[in-house]
């Protein structure tokens, strides 16, 4: 059940059907404004649709003019705690501008940026996260959490309503895998607005990863999230949206770049499976398609995979098969199966077809 109602963020719809965007935040001082845009170009090469940018402070939204202006992809800044803050992010031509009505200053200070995004026609991101729940919510928070962030989360969106405003999106994060899933689930059939999903505080790249993969995986097969964002412990904030782009492939939501297939490897495994993935993965990014290829180690399930994907390899001690959409291409020695997957695969597009 995607979203009714869609916003655009500059140019990226979301909700409404849209594909879900990809999204990611910076992790420079935004105001340290060359490595504020080469991470925002890092992450745009990398597949984000949007990218936020903190802004804490004065210095920060002067820097934010110049983001705006030459960013490759829209820009949402991230404000907490002053709403002068977001009022001048929003005159520096942010493309959104996230606020916790929670902790902006009151009701007043919230109806004074909701009366500039109107003025502007800029979307806002509203979000209500399982750390700063409002104060009337504590006693429900301890004996029903999910209910008390579905709770703030529809009291925000009341007060978006109230104000006459349905240019935003909304996020409610918790800590909490399935919380994530129960409240989110519980919020989609109360509200037509999209949502932005992410697991907060999710870990390092590992945990993280696997914990946002299960619990957006979860929401996103049902149909429930707009956009999302993988909240990574890295510096590398193209590793977040690179995880993203997996689970958006792996639910085939959207499709961007190479799949590779690998098997998991026996006790029949007769020749250097690692070292052949390895290559092929490296190689396989410089190309575009969302070509399918397979790797496995065997016979056993080689050929009926190699039947699915558009190229597979099946290994074998010294000498393996090269598949092509189901049909056996060559027999080749070990050492130069994947030169020569890749000679196919180029002789393929050399050929003008395409996956
Ligand atoms: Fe083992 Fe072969 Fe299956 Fe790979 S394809 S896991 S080597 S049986």
């Amino acid at each position: 059940m995607a979203s009714e109602r869609q916003i655009h963020v500059g140019g990226v719809p979301i909700g409404g059907g849209a594909p879900v965007a990809v999204q990611t935040m910076t992790k420079t001082e935004t105001a340290n404004l060359q490595a504020t845009m080469d991470q925002i170009h890092r992450v745009a090469e990398a597949g984000a649709d949007i990218v936020r940018c903190a802004v804490p402070r004065e210095q920060d939204v002067e820097a934010l003019k110049t983001i705006v202006r030459e960013s490759p992809i829209p820009i949402i800044a991230d404000i907490h705690f002053n709403h002068t803050l977001a009022l001048k992010a929003l005159d520096a031509g942010a493309h959104c501008v996230r606020i916790n009505p929670g902790n902006i200053g009151g009701p007043d200070k919230v109806a004074e940026v909701i009366a500039k995004a109107k003025e502007k026609d800029t979307p806002i991101r509203v979000g209500v996260n399982s750390g700063s729940l409002p104060k009337h919510l504590r006693d429900l928070e301890y004996s029903d959490p999910v209910e008390a962030l579905v709770r703030a989360a529809t009291e925000t969106v009341e007060l978006m309503e109230r104000l006459d405003f349905t240019n935003f999106k909304i996020s409610m994060k918790s800590t909490s895998v399935p919380n994530t899933i129960h409240s989110n689930r519980r919020l989609a059939e109360r509200i037509p607005y999209p949502l932005h999903l992410g697991v907060t505080e999710a870990g390092t790249k590992w945990s993280g990863s696997l914990k946002s993969a299960v619990g957006l995986g979860t929401l996103l097969a049902d149909g429930i999230g707009d956009t999302i964002r993988i909240s990574l412990s890295t510096f590398h904030a193209e590793e977040e949206v690179k995880v993203a782009w997996e689970i958006l492939k792996a639910l085939k939501l959207r499709e961007r770049g190479p799949v590779l297939i690998a098997c998991p490897t026996c006790g029949r495994l007769q020749f250097d499976m690692d070292s052949v993935v390895a290559e092929v993965e490296r190689r396989l990014e410089a190309y575009e398609d969302p070509i399918e290829v397979s790797i496995l180690g065997c016979a056993v399930n080689g050929i009926g995979e190699a039947r699915h994907a558009d190229f597979g390899i099946t290994g074998a001690k010294d000498m393996g098969m090269i598949y092509s959409k189901g049909e056996p291409l060559k027999k080749v020695a070990t050492e130069s199966l994947v030169d020569e997957l890749f000679a196919e695969i180029d002789r393929y597009y050399a050929a003008g077809k395409t996956v």
